[in-house]
């Protein structure tokens, strides 16, 4: 199964466009040298960098996530702590158990909606700025348990995510590759501009309502602003079944209702 991490979903696609998309330039303030030319000049003990690039290099090499795990992809991401995987090495080890003290969540596991409101609470608590890990089918859109009527098809419809690691689980090196391009995101941010970091932004949302659990779903179901909720195939485009083909393969019932890609997206 192909564990590679990604920065964008295949479904739904987030209102906040991905700086990360387009590669930033070097950082001006170092000259505009090209980055072979600035290793040639490490090697030979000549430290080019500007303040910018500093502070990016240290919060990307000092993450802490948030000590949680909601189902068995977090089996794997406490394996990625212990010795065999050592995510120490990319310093990260410090897992906090308050979100006061932590500025990465991994979403490993399956978010039921029962659990949504206490996930996009503890996000409320972390301070800026914070990433998001989606770790595993169903944290990024409710996996094997997706046409459950109490599964969360995806943690972005509520917390602005950065990384997709996709696998059913993940194995502890996937979330290790995951972890190496988040840190790459977060060195490649700029204090302003196109590729500041995200809470630098202007119109993007301090706090996320938390939902409450309705009737039947959660009230409100996406985070409005945080969540484009995909486009459903226009059903009035395919053409007509005839009435033969109807009898054959499926039931009036069948098919008076949508199709089921398009209700397991409602
Ligand atoms: S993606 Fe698979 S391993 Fe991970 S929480 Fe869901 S069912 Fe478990």
């Amino acid at each position: 199964m192909s564990t590679a991490a990604f920065t964008s979903p295949t479904g739904a696609a987030p209102a906040v466009s991905d700086p990360a998309a387009t590669k930033p330039e070097p950082f001006p303030a170092c000259g505009n040298i090209p980055d072979a030319e600035r290793e040639e000049l490490r090697r030979r003990g000549i430290l080019v960098t500007c303040l910018e690039e500093l502070y990016g290099w240290g919060r990307a090499n000092s993450i802490w996530p948030l000590q949680f795990g909601l189902a068995c992809c977090a089996i794997e991401m406490i394996a990625a702590a212990t010795a065999r995987f050592d995510i120490a090495r990319f310093g990260a080890e410090i897992f906090r158990p308050s979100p006061r003290q932590a500025d990465l969540m991994i979403v490993s596991g399956t978010v039921t909606k029962k659990m949504a409101p206490q996930v996009v609470r503890l996000w409320n608590q972390m301070p800026e700025p914070k990433y998001c890990i989606a770790m595993g089918a169903c944290a990024i859109s409710g996996g094997p348990f997706k046409q459950g009527y109490n599964v969360l098809k995806g943690i972005d419809r509520f917390i602005p995510v950065d990384i997709y690691i996709p696998g059913c689980p993940p194995r502890p090196e996937a979330l290790l590759n995951g972890l190496v391009q988040l840190q790459e995101k977060i060195r490649a941010e700029r204090v302003t501009g196109e590729h500041a970091a995200r809470h630098l932004r202007p119109g993007v949302i301090a706090e996320i309502p938390v939902p409450e659990c309705g009737e039947t779903d959660l009230v409100p179901p996406f985070a409005p602003g945080a969540f484009r909720p995909p486009t459903p195939p226009a059903l009035a485009a395919q053409p007509a079944a005839s009435p033969a083909t109807s009898s054959r393969s499926q039931s009036p019932s069948a098919a008076a209702a949508p199709s089921a890609p398009a209700a397991a997206k409602a």
